[in-house]
């Protein structure tokens, strides 16, 4: 049976910060989504990751079907009329567009889908993560199809041991790559190394014909013209059989990297793995991913199973923590903080630059104002060899001309 699988997500406003939906608005999301399903879907499941919201479905209509689009579309909208009421913060912020026009795509957003034809125990797994951005899982789909050293099944599995064809998107222009593996393994690496423009899209098999992954893509700051807010990536990962085993896809967040968002989405922070439906930390807005573990048949969904809720999990997400705290200790200096361009928070940024570079000087001219020692008090700016020397005489008091000795000394010192 063929089968389309489609995960939209969107953060429509969150209780008291960026922190989670409210109980009500997911219940109007759902609401939505069950009164319009029938003849639509076949099956479908609402939760969320941190402040987004992700509505996963199952149909038979294909990719970037208007219709299902327009269903995730609409019961947003209605999520955000709820989340109005409620006064949560961020109201509605990742629908940057007023009317629907075919396609969420493009309208906030974020997406991702794959139409297959149904294997007899299909199953896999859908990433949700906030506070981060799609590159985030560069590293995470990098040890699952690239790295034996994550992955023996890259050995030991003949459709793996082929090699993958990755589609590597470059979010500034909007293009993608196909890269082979493994003859285009080193320029994959080249783009997998800046997250920020270079992020994966879809993995499919060796021979093209079976997708993988899909990722969403988005930049809300290429939507929108400027930078709106990080755009939380989901990614649908399917496993088993010719593709990674579950657990070779879940291990490959089991080292919590280092990501671009978390607070203003200004700041890098390892990816911490959490149970589904978690609410972002207070603790400086940790990026998380959650694992959503399902199988289908006929494409009637059972799950999800919480990939990351087994207890084990634990460990990875104290790691986590304890590097959150060791970035967190270099407060607002690189490498905590992104560089200019890839700060939420650019236009803060640049007019405190700008009052910055008004006040910088040629060295000569700088030069030249160097402080003349008009008291006793300023010669305290000459140093500590100054300052010893000052010490050094202001103890003699045999001397009559001690202050005018000092003074000499000290003047001939700065020449
Ligand atoms: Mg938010
Ligand atoms: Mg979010």
């Amino acid at each position: 049976m063929r089968v389309t699988l489609s995960a939209i997500k969107a953060d429509i406003g969150a209780i008291g910060g960026h922190t989670r939906p409210s109980d009500e608005l997911i219940d109007t999301v759902k609401n939505h989504v069950a009164n319009k399903a029938r003849n639509l879907l076949i099956d479908y499941y609402i939760g969320y990751s941190g402040d987004d919201i992700h509505i996963i479905m199952t149909h038979t209509h294909g990719i970037e079907n208007e219709k299902i689009h327009k269903l995730a579309w609409d019961a947003f909208k209605e999520g955000t009329e709820i989340a109005k009421e409620q006064g949560l913060y961020g109201a509605g912020q990742d629908l940057l567009k007023d009317a629907f026009s075919g396609n969420v795509k493009g309208m906030g957003p974020g997406v991702a889908e794959i139409e297959m034809e149904e294997r007899p125990s299909e199953v896999f797994c859908i990433f949700a993560a906030d506070k981060t951005e799609p590159g985030a899982f560069n590293l995470p789909l990098w040890r699952t199809f690239i790295d034996a050293r994550s992955n023996t099944g890259l050995l030991i599995n003949e459709n793996l041991a082929a090699g993958v064809i990755f589609r590597l998107m470059d979010v500034m222009s909007g293009k993608v790559a196909n890269l082979k593996m493994w003859e285009d393994k080193a320029e994959l690496e080249a783009g997998l190394m800046y997250p920020g423009r270079y992020v994966v899209h879809s993995v499919m098999s060796s021979d093209g014909k079976e997708q993988i992954v899909s990722a969403s893509t988005d930049r809300l700051h290429n939507i929108a013209g400027t930078y709106v807010g990080k755009d939380d990536p989901i990614a649908i990962v399917r496993t088993q059989k010719n593709f990674p085993a579950t657990e070779e896809v879940g291990s490959a967040f089991n080292d919590p990297h280092f990501v671009a968002g978390n607070t203003r989405g200004s700041h890098h922070m390892p990816l911490m793995p959490v149970k589904i439906n978690s609410a972002a930390s207070l603790n400086y807005s940790i990026p998380l991913v959650c694992c959503l573990v399902f199988s289908m048949h006929n494409g009637k969904l059972t799950g999800p199973h919480d990939g990351f809720g087994t207890v084990d999990w634990d460990l990875q997400r104290m790691w986590a923590a304890e590097r959150a705290m060791i970035m967190r200790k270099q407060g607002f200096i690189h490498p905590a903080t992104l560089v200019p361009d890839e700060l939420e928070y650019n236009k803060g940024y640049e007019a405190r630059m700008a009052k910055l570079n008004e006040k910088f000087r040629d060295l000569e001219k700088s030069g030249k104002v160097t402080p003349k020692i008009t008291s006793r008090s300023s010669n305290r700016k000459g140093g500590r060899s100054i300052i010893q020397e000052e010490k050094q005489y202001s103890g003699n008091h045999s001397s009559f001309n001690t202050k005018s000795k000092l003074k000499s000394k000290i003047e001939s010192k700065l020449k």
